[in-house]
């Protein structure tokens, strides 16, 4: 698949459902309201259409959410995406994930071919832990990240920068991860979906997280890209990777090299952007592959160039309306 500017699209990343065990002051806010259950695809539905893009030439492939370990029997779709990994056909399945029910599933899923994972820890302060998630317990992410790496499992952590939260605890975070040898990004807060906090005060630039990091850290710029938003460092005191996510500047749009699919099968070509191709309707609408494989090549030739996300004073509303646990992180 190429899109109308030249970029070739191998990276489709799947919500398979919006509800989560946790409510992230940046990501929902506390009494969320979710999708029926009617209107969100089965794990048949997801599996199929999976395949089609799989068909098209995604090459990779990453569940999430919501969080994708609260789906009722959702290593189902991951056994059977496996599957396609065992064969060569996808050349890497991984998922993103709170953490919150690793220890029960991190065999299975390395059994199921899953290599990486991306854990997500914003701090390691317990009491701060349950402010941000309001519902989550770091002992018990803890313990899942534990048996991640028991299993085999590769482990990125994901850490959003919050102004005022965790903007003191990064260098001990990031230390935390290299010890463990684990890779550890940074994200910027996004302005999507209404939550119950002010995004101006959570909103802090990584530009300044970065210089901050420069007094104590020699950071060395690596060439290594993975088509994201991710721009990766090594840190030299701790010989880790360290990633910083800006999704508010443009510098990763032109390699932008993926697209979404939502848990009701609406594929968005951009994150940043409103446009979107119902795919469940044409999946319910027949059973032809071709079908399908034509409605997603349209979908592909209408993904634009570039993302419109303003956080400011002046801006101070979701230049996205939906939630990032609708879409996917
Ligand atoms: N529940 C899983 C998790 O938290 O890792 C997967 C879904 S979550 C939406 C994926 C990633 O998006 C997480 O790392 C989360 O911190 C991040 N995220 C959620 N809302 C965000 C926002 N408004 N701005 C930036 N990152 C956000
Ligand atoms: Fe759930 Fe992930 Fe959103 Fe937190 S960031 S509320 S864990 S989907």
């Amino acid at each position: 698949m190429i899109d109308p500017f030249g970029r070739h699209i191998s990276y489709l990343r799947v919500s398979v459902t919006d509800r989560c065990d946790f409510r992230c002051v940046y990501c929902m806010p506390e009494h969320m309201t979710f999708l029926p259950k009617a209107d969100v695809l089965s794990l048949e539905e997801l599996d199929r259409l999976c395949g089609a893009f799989i068909g098209k030439g995604v090459r990779k492939l990453r569940l999430t959410g919501g969080e994708p370990l609260v789906r009722r029997e959702v290593m189902k779709l991951f056994r059977s995406l496996g599957c396609r990994v065992k064969t060569g056909e996808l050349e890497e399945l991984t998922l993103t994930t709170n953490g919150s029910q690793l220890g029960r599933f991190a065999g299975e899923l390395a059994d199921c071919g899953v290599r990486r994972v991306n854990v997500s820890v914003d701090t390691l302060d317990p009491a701060k832990f349950r402010d941000i998630t309001r519902w989550g317990d770091l002992p018990k992410v803890l313990a899942g990240i534990d048996a991640a790496q028991e299993a085999g499992l590769k482990i990125k952590i994901n850490v959003v920068a919050l102004r005022g939260v965790n903007d003191q605890e990064i260098p001990d975070l990031i230390r935390w991860a290299h010890a463990r040898a684990m890779d550890i990004t940074l994200i910027e807060t996004m302005p999507m979906g209404d939550v119950d906090a002010d995004r101006t005060e959570q909103y802090l630039p990584l530009s300044l997280v970065k210089a901050e990091l420069a007094k104590q850290f020699t950071m060395d710029a690596t060439p290594e890209r993975t088509g994201g938003p991710a721009r990766y460092v090594r840190v030299q005191e701790t010989k880790g990777r360290l990633g910083f996510i800006t999704p508010l500047s443009h510098n990763f749009c032109e390699s932008c090299n993926r697209v979404r699919l939502t848990c009701t099968g609406t594929l968005y070509m951009c994150l940043g952007q409103e446009d979107s191709a119902d795919l469940r309707a044409v999946l319910r609408a027949s059973s032809d592959d071709a079908v399908l494989g034509a409605a997603i090549d349209e979908a592909i030739s209408r993904k634009p160039k570039g993302h419109d996300f303003i956080i400011d004073r002046r801006h101070n509303r979701p230049a996205v309306a939906r939630q990032m646990s609708l879409t996917g992180g």
